[in-house]
């Protein structure tokens, strides 16, 4: 009989994706046995709808580079290939179908996390998988967030602390755009790509993390 496969689900813009994504996937792939983890660049996103800065296919790309070589580690193009606003409930619902019998982890951050109850179909989502938040710095587990993942009924979730890295997508771009190195925390390969595509260049600030 085929084992059930654990996989995780990290979604996010990742745009660009950094040491910290990898970073937090690696140690939650050990602590909870997880078989895989599917990396998914959002296409659309439902709270960002036009805000990213890099496009999909190119935050697709620089994906499949920062994880090229990690077992078990694999760059989904489903969302990025949906056409309209992304929502997870239909890639969960998605993967459910192509995968009946196993199961879901959605790895999630915390400052994310806050705004679960507001996402679109989310009791449903709830059923179809659970989500390990992780704290993000200055975004500690505090009682709204308590709160507000107690307004999503069925929901199962854990939280888990001191995993994170103290780098953003946003720190990098703004870095990336006044000529700063952030070699550090990029893959040797997407700092490549940045390069030789121009991305971030001359990118301002939007405010969003
Ligand atoms: P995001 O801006 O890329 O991520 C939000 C925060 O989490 C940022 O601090 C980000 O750091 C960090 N991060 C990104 N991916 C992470 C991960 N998998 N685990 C831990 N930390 C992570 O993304 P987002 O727009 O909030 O979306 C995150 C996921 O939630 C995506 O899969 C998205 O589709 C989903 N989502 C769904 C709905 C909906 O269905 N209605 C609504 C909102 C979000 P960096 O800035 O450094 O990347």
């Amino acid at each position: 009989m085929k084992r059930i496969l654990r996989i995780g689900i990290m979604g996010g813009t990742f745009d660009p994706i950094h040491r910290g994504h990898v970073g937090v996937a690696k140690q939650v792939k050990e602590r909870f046995q997880l078989d895989q983890v599917l990396f998914i660049p959002t296409g659309d996103p439902h709270f960002k709808q036009g805000m990213t800065s890099a496009s999909p296919q190119d935050r697709l790309v620089m994906t499949q580079l920062a994880i090229r070589d990690i077992d078990g580690f694999i760059a989904s193009d489903m969302e990025v290939c949906r056409e309209g606003v992304t929502y997870s409930v239909d890639t969960l619902e998605e993967l459910s179908r192509l995968h009946p019998n196993d199961s879901f982890f959605f790895i999630l951050a915390s400052d994310a996390a806050t705004q679960l109850h507001r996402w679109y179909r989310v009791e449903r989502l709830a059923q179809l998988c659970d989500f390990i938040v992780v704290s993000r710095p200055g975004y500690p587990f505090d009682e709204a967030l308590i709160h507000n993942l107690g307004l999503v009924p069925g929901l199962r979730y854990v939280l888990l602390d001191g995993l994170s890295y103290d780098v953003s997508s946003t720190g990098l771009r703004e870095a990336l755009a006044a000529g700063e190195s952030v070699e550090d925390w990029l893959d040797p390969a997407v700092a490549e790509y940045i390069r030789s595509h121009g991305l971030y260049v001359g990118h301002e600030s939007d405010g969003r993390s």
